[in-house]
């Protein structure tokens, strides 16, 4: 099976989803350059090779980069987690990702990935560490 077969049969986010699904967040890494990345993207988005993007698991643990307060949702799907808190965390592997957080999370401060339903999709909540 060549690469173009497997991301035909699966979507290109499948690592990632079922990891969501047992509870282990993913990234890619890049086999030429080492870079890791989040999101599920064909190249690497350092040195561009397009033909070994291998998924690791995460250690789940973060810093937090970017914190905002959702009152108004986005969509219905989203109203009524509202209001909830958003972050840009920097995974201790490397890459950024967006997530949920704990309310009042900071700059800065340390977190560790958790996981909640939410309809029937997994979503990754970060909680300060203790
Ligand atoms: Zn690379």
């Amino acid at each position: 099976m060549n690469a173009t077969e497997t991301s035909l049969a699966r979507p290109l986010a499948a690592p990632y989803t079922d990891g969501l699904r047992d509870g282990v967040l993913r990234y890619q890494q890049c086999s030429a350059c080492g870079g890791a990345q989040t999101l599920a993207r064909y190249a690497c988005q350092y040195c561009g090779q397009r033909t070994a993007m291998p998924w690791r698991d995460a250690a789940d643990t973060a810093t937090v980069r970017a914190v905002t307060e959702v009152s108004r949702a986005p969509s219905d799907e989203f109203r009524a987690l509202a209001p909830y808190t958003l972050v840009i965390v920097q995974l201790d592997e490397g890459p950024r990702l967006m997530a949920h957080a704990a309310s009042g999370v900071q700059i800065g401060q340390r977190v560790r990935a958790g996981f909640f339903e939410h309809h029937g999709r997994t979503l990754v909540r970060f909680d300060p560490m203790v």
